[in-house]
C-alpha cells in the first residue's frame, strides 16, 4: 500500500480466515451463501453479501502469502468468457482461479466463434459440453447471463452485462470501504457522474443500499436515469429510499465518507449528452479543492479504467486519500471468494 499512505486499512478480520483455504470448516463461521449463480446483488440479502465479505477475508490472507496458492478448487474448470473488451476484470477472475488452483481457460470476443456468427446459446452449449464448472461471462447485453444461467449446469458469474450490473464490482466496492472505514451502515456515499450508462452504480445503488449506506447521486441530468431510481422510491421498503439526487457537486460532497466517482463512458455515449469534456469536467470533476469538502477522512474510488483529467485529477486518483489501487488488489479476493462459494456442495439453486 504505496499510494494511500496516509489511508489505514483495518487488519484483515481474523473472522472466518482460514477454514475457507484449509478445509477444515468452523461451524462458527458457516457461510450463508448458497447460490448457483451470481447475476446481480438485487436479490442478494444482507446475509450473503457479508458472507461474501467474509470469504474474502481468507482470501485476502492468501494473497498476501508468499506462495499464493491453495488447492480449494483443484479439479474445477472455469472458462471466462469476455464479449467486450477488459483487462482487470478478466485478468482479475484468471488470476482467482488460479491462486485457487482450478484450470482457467480464457475465450474472446475476437478469434472466437463469436466472431463467425455463432449464438451466445451456442457456445455456451459447446462450453457446458466441455464440463465447465463456471462460465464468467462479460457481454455487451443487458441480461445475456440470466440467459446462460437459465439452461446451463454451470455456475454463471456476470462480469459486467451492458448497462444493467456488475456485481463483483460492488463487491469488492463494499469490501474496499468495509477495510478502510470498518462499516458501511450510515456512511455517505457520493457517486459521481455517468449514472446512466453505468453498470457500477446500478449494482452498487443494490449493494450499498441494502448494507445501510446513504447514497447521494450527482452528474448531468441527463446522464441520470431517475425513472430506475424514482420507481424503487416509490416503494415502500425499498432500499433506495436512502438515495438522494443533489445535481451540484459542491453540496454532494460536503460531510462525504466515499467519494465513488465513475468513468465517463465515451464508446457508450450517444451524442447530446454532454456538451463538451471540459465543461463535464469543470462541474463534475474531483479535484483537491472538491475533496476537500468531504469529511477528512473520506476515501476516493473508482472502478477503472480511469479518464485522469476528465472525471478524476491525477493528484487525487493518485493521492493519499485514493483508495483505487486497494479495489484492484480487493476484486481478485471477492473474485476467489465467489469461485469458491458458487461450487461449494450444498448450495441450493437460486
Ligand atoms: N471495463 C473494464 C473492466 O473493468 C476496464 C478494464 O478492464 O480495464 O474490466
Ligand atoms: N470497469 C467497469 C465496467 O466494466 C467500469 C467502466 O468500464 O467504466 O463497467
Amino acid at each position: 500500500m504505496t499510494k494511500a499512505s496516509q489511508l489505514e486499512a483495518k487488519t484483515v478480520s481474523e473472522a472466518g480466515k482460514s477454514h475457507l483455504v484449509n478445509g477444515n470448516k468452523s461451524s462458527e463461521h458457516e457461510p450463508t451463501f448458497r447460490r448457483r449463480h451470481v447475476l446481480d446483488l438485487d436479490d442478494f440479502s444482507v446475509d450473503e453479501i457479508n458472507a461474501v465479505l467474509q470469504n474474502a477475508n481468507a482470501m485476502k490472507e492468501v494473497l498476501q502469502r508468499d506462495i499464493k496458492k491453495v488447492p480449494t478448487l483443484r479439479g474445477k474448470s472455469v472458462i471466462t468468457l469476455f464479449y467486450e473488451n477488459s483487462t482487470r476484470t478478466r485478468v482479475s477472475f484468471e488470476q482467482a482461479g488460479k491462486i485457487l488452483s482450478a484450470d482457467v481457460i480464457n475465450v474472446s470476443n475476437s478469434g472466437s466463434s463469436a466472431e463467425k456468427g455463432e449464438s451466445l446459446y451456442n457456445t455456451a452449449l459447446t462450453l457446458q459440453a466441455m464440463n465447465a464448472d463456471i462460465i464468467v461471462v462479460r457481454h455487451p447485453d443487458s441480461g445475456a447471463p440470466h440467459f446462460l444461467s437459465r439452461f446451463l449446469d454451470a455456475s454463471v458469474i456476470n462480469a459486467g452485462d451492458g448497462l444493467h450490473a456488475h456485481p463483483t464490482q460492488s463487491l469488492l466496492d463494499m469490501y474496499t470501504i468495509k477495510e478502510y472505514l470498518g462499516e458501511i451502515a450510515g456512511l455517505k456515499v457520493v457517486i459521481v457522474g455517468d449514472m446512466l450508462y453505468s453498470r457500477v452504480a446500478r449494482s452498487n445503488l443494490w449493494g450499498l443500499t441494502k448494507m445501510g449506506a446513504n447514497i447521494v447521486l450527482c452528474g448531468p441530468p441527463t446522464l441520470m436515469p431517475t425513472d430506475f431510481i424514482n420507481g424503487g422510491k416509490d416503494m415502500e421498503g425499498h432500499p433506495f429510499s436512502a438515495v438522494t439526487i443533489e445535481p451540484n457537486l459542491e453540496k454532494a460532497l460536503e460531510g462525504a465518507d466515499v467519494i465513488m466517482t465513475l468513468r465517463l463512458q465515451l464508446e457508450r455515449q450517444r451524442a447530446g449528452h454532454l456538451p463538451t469534456l471540459r465543461e463535464y469536467s469543470k462541474i463534475y470533476g474531483i479535484n483537491q479543492k472538491r475533496l476537500d469538502l468531504a469529511k477528512p477522512g473520506a476515501l476516493v474510488m473508482h472502478p477503472g479504467p480511469m479518464n485522469e483529467g476528465v472525471e478524476i485529477d491525477s493528484e487525487v486518483a493518485h493521492g493519499a486519500r485514493s483508495v483505487i489501487e486497494a479495489q484492484v488488489t480487493n476484486g481478485v479476493a471477492i473474485r476467489m471468494a465467489l469461485l469458491y462459494s458458487v461450487v461449494t456442495p450444498g448450495r441450493e439453486s437460486i
